[in-house]
């Protein structure tokens, strides 16, 4: 068996123990004579699975008691549309501060259903950085801001405290270190990137925002209605949903957010230190105070030496380090599950390319 260095940015890595655990459950789940896929999403054997997943996202994030954590598809995108779908009232508007593409796909959504603006931008610096300094509003329906962009390789460090609800995409860092969910009044991730497959979207939000929503649109577009059903309004992604499980098994195994948490930190820190030691050969995106430990996005001097750069890479087992196809570069994401190893190995031969290529 041959398992690449998978530095892919989502679909991402998935831990071995838990692909392993996948398989030698995948044809007779604990006695059912069936898979996980096969079994009704309103037997006891997927209900335990259910619970069990949104449980273990209560722990390991110490969710306080007055957030409803629900699973949801359709991808961090939909959110961009339901989130004002449910909050942007009229003559409320929804502000934004922009740090990335994914920041303007969440506005240009919540654009077409009311009122929005802009109240920090990094833009005019190629986003190289998080607008931390930003005016905070005190009238409007809420503040959205993107944790970790994924394609500029950025990351908020620590969160402002705003004054009105404050909404967060944490599709690319969720779970990746520890933060306080008070401060926030609805976060929500993709799962293809620290939370295994793609299929299921995690959305941890406040009751009293449920209270408060608009209430003219589709059952399933409202937050209220999943709510209501333990998130099993209708068929869920209900593999999707067990991987997971099986992801907060092991994140619990590895110690916890804190142990992820610091793990993360070494991980980033070779590729950076292998960046910062190349004097000028590997040239970082992200300004130094904003670099983000999920995504480490790099260009070399010239297109050439980074076509060069991707396919050597390629031949020597390592996967994903191209950039994103709206920025191009090179760019390494090293979520939960990509093992120190690889990211030690992929500083070696980072060194061994300049040492050849000089
Ligand atoms: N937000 C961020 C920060 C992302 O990285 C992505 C996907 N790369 C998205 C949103 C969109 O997610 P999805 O494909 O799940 O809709």
């Amino acid at each position: 068996m041959k398992r690449t260095h998978n530095f892919n940015a989502g679909p991402a890595a998935i831990p071995l123990a838990v692909l392993e655990k996948a398989q030698s459950e995948l044809i007779d789940f604990k006695g059912t004579g069936m898979s996980v896929m096969e079994l009704s999403h309103r037997s006891k054997p997927y209900e335990d699975v259910h619970n069990k997943a949104s449980q273990m996202m209560r722990e390991l994030m110490d969710i306080p008691e007055e957030y409803e954590v629900l699973f949801l598809q359709g991808g961090a995108s939909l959110q961009f549309a339901m989130i004002p779908m449910n909050f942007l009232k009229s003559g409320s508007p929804a502000h934004f501060v922009m740090s990335g593409v994914w920041s303007e796909k969440a506005l240009a959504e919540a654009a077409k259903l009311g009122e929005t603006a802009v109240i920090g931008s990094s833009k005019d610096d190629r986003y190289t950085f998080v607008p931390e300094k930003f005016e905070d509003p005190s009238e409007g329906s809420y503040v959205h801001l993107t944790s970790n962009n994924t394609i500029y390789g950025t990351q908020w460090k620590t969160f402002p405290k705003t004054k009105l609800p404050l909404v967060a995409d944490m599709s690319s860092d969720i779970m990746s270190r520890k933060i306080d969910v008070s401060q926030f009044s609805l976060i929500y991730a993709g799962a293809q990137k620290n939370l295994g497959p793609s299929g299921v979207t995690v959305v941890i939000v406040k009751k009293e925002m449920l209270e408060n929503a608009n209430q003219e649109i589709p059952s399933i577009l409202k937050y209220a209605t999943h709510s209501k059903q333990n998130s099993l309004y209708n068929t869920p992604p209900t593999f999707a949903i067990y991987m997971l499980s099986l992801v907060l098994e092991w994140m619990k195994e590895q110690g916890g957010l804190a142990a992820i948490e610091e793990l993360n930190e070494r991980k980033a820190q070779i590729i950076y230190s292998c960046i910062d030691k190349s004097g000028g050969f590997y040239r970082g995106h992200a300004k130094k105070e904003s670099r983000s430990n999920m995504n480490i996005t790099f260009t070399l001097e010239n297109e050439e030496l980074t076509k060069a750069f991707l396919k050597e890479s390629k031949e020597r087992g390592f996967s994903g380090l191209n950039g994103h196809r709206s920025i191009g570069g090179c760019r390494a994401s090293a979520y939960n599950a990509v093992p120190l190893e690889a990211c030690e190995a992929l500083a070696e031969f980072m060194t061994e390319f300049q040492k050849k290529h000089r």
